[in-house]
């Protein structure tokens, strides 16, 4: 499987760029990660919209799914063109009524996520963990034979990451605050933090993401350096792991 950052701003774009996205891409399945603003537009540099097979939601706040309904006109766009033959699946957890808003005419289809039933997407099993965060968030974690990709969303501290992300071959985590503003704001993790999950949960590489806009990121990478040896990345558009 392959995996390439979309966007990995928080909160809101920078120029040109775009706020959470990853496209996860197995045996010919191209599956969205968090549909953020920016998302759409960049997308189209990696694959066409009409090749698009599912997109998974952690949450609904803007920055994590703002261009889902822009997608839904796209989807209605191609496929009343004859482009596209099939509608769009949207995964998303059912518990805040923004759920109902991922089903659109038969262009897109919303799919309730449940954790704890894994979702079967091909050769990819996805699983679910609830996260601490102002609103309901999932982490996920991607498997594939022996693989795992997990990805955090938002999230402030919680133990059962640890067990979650054990021994992952790519630990993609939200790093939206530097060690000095733990404590200021709640609900996600300071690049320390992440750092420490990855070395506790014993992952074989560490991608920082979420990025805020403040600082320098450079910080970021020395704080989480701190807590975990092995290797880590900042995240990046078009960056991309094969595993
Ligand atoms: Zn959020
Ligand atoms: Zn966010």
């Amino acid at each position: 499987m392959k995996i390439t950052t979309i966007g990995y701003w928080g909160a809101y774009p920078a120029a040109n760029e775009a706020t959470s996205g990853y496209l996860l891409q197995s045996e010919g399945e191209n599956i969205l990660i968090d549909c953020g603003s920016g998302v759409l537009s960049n997308m189209q540099n990696y694959i066409e919209l009409v090749a698009l097979d599912a997109v998974i939601l952690s949450h609904y706040h803007a920055d994590h799914m703002a261009d889902i309904y822009t997608l839904q006109y796209a989807m209605r766009i191609l496929m009343d063109l004859k482009k596209r033959k099939k509608p769009l699946h949207i995964y998303g957890h059912a518990e805040d009524k923004e759920f109902e808003k991922l089903h659109y005419y038969d262009y897109t289809i919303a799919n309730a996520i449940d954790e704890r039933k894994p979702l079967k997407l091909g050769e990819l099993t996805i699983f679910f963990n609830r996260n601490v965060h102002s609103d309901t968030c999932f982490s996920m974690r991607i498997e594939k034979k022996n693989k795992k990709i997990v990805y955090t969303a938002d999230t402030g501290w919680d133990d059962t990451l640890i067990k979650f992300a054990d021994k992952a071959d790519l630990l993609i985590c939200e790093s939206s605050l530097y060690n000095e503003n733990v404590g200021t704001i709640t609900g996600h993790l300071s690049a320390g933090e992440a750092g420490k999950i990855a070395a506790m949960a014993d992952v074989k590489q560490l991608v920082l993401s979420h990025l805020p806009h403040f600082g320098e990121h450079d910080d970021l990478l020395k704080q989480a350096r701190e807590n975990f040896d092995g290797k880590i990345e900042m995240a990046k558009t078009g960056m991309n792991w094969r595993l």
